[in-house]
């Protein structure tokens, strides 16, 4: 079977049927190339139905877990984004599909230099890219309309809640190392909402708002 027909059994069945529908994010989804955001070895299974891995410990999110993450931001194209964890940039591609301008940092180089080069061939040209600690957040750049953290935290990093506008959403998974709940939080005034979504597995946010490495 060819990647794009891959791609769009990927949207119909890991998407679809379990309830995006968002049409701009299951048209990105099935335009994004997944398969060059992965490792060579494992291009024959980077539309399959989970995380995979990138190197240096860190994974490629499960399709459904972007999909559902992005649906969260609530995006309409004019938005200013950042996102924490750039890892293998297929986050950040389907991101910069579907919002104004991207912000992403990633704490490995290699990581980042390797995503930045990929986004850059592919033709994306509304990312900026840092390499550094992202559970910090972006000061300059900040406010923003979404955070989106791509790593689980211990607990919701207070730095990234105060670099959202008044409306603002922060998607973050929160909880122990091995097992977290997504969350949405919303910024309202002077309080935040908090919305509980599913159980989720993420590789930990390291740095200071993270947890500090072994
Ligand atoms: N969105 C990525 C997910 C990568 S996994 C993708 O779909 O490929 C999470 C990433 O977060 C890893 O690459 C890890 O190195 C990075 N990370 C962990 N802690 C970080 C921090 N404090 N700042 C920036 N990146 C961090």
């Amino acid at each position: 079977m060819g990647f794009e027909r891959c791609r769009q059994q990927m949207v119909d069945k890991q998407l679809k049927r379990r309830g995006i529908l968002d049409y701009g994010i299951l048209e990105a989804m099935g335009k994004v190339p997944r398969h060059r955001f992965v490792p060579p070895e494992l291009t024959l299974s980077a539309y399959h139905d989970g995380p995979l891995s990138i190197g240096k410990g860190q994974t490629i999110s499960q399709p459904y877990m972007v999909a559902l993450m992005t649906e969260c931001l609530e995006l309409e194209g004019k938005e200013k984004i950042l996102e924490i964890g750039t890892g293998s940039g297929y986050q950040t591609a389907i991101l910069a599909e579907l919002a104004k301008k991207i912000f992403t940092i990633e704490i490995h180089k290699c990581l980042s230099d390797k995503a930045r080069g990929l986004l850059t061939d592919i033709g994306y040209k509304n990312i900026e890219f840092r390499i550094g600690d992202g559970s910090k957040g972006w000061e300059e750049e900040a406010p923003f309309h979404g955070i989106i953290v791509t790593a689980g935290a211990p607990e919701i990093p207070v730095s990234l809640m105060e670099q959202l506008i008044d409306g603002g959403r922060l998607v973050v998974p929160v909880g122990a190392r091995s097992l977290q709940t997504l969350y949405k939080i919303t910024k309202q005034g002077d309080s935040f909402n908090k919305k509980e979504f599913t159980s989720c597995v993420f590789v930990p946010l390291l740095g200071e708002y993270g947890w500090k490495e072994n």
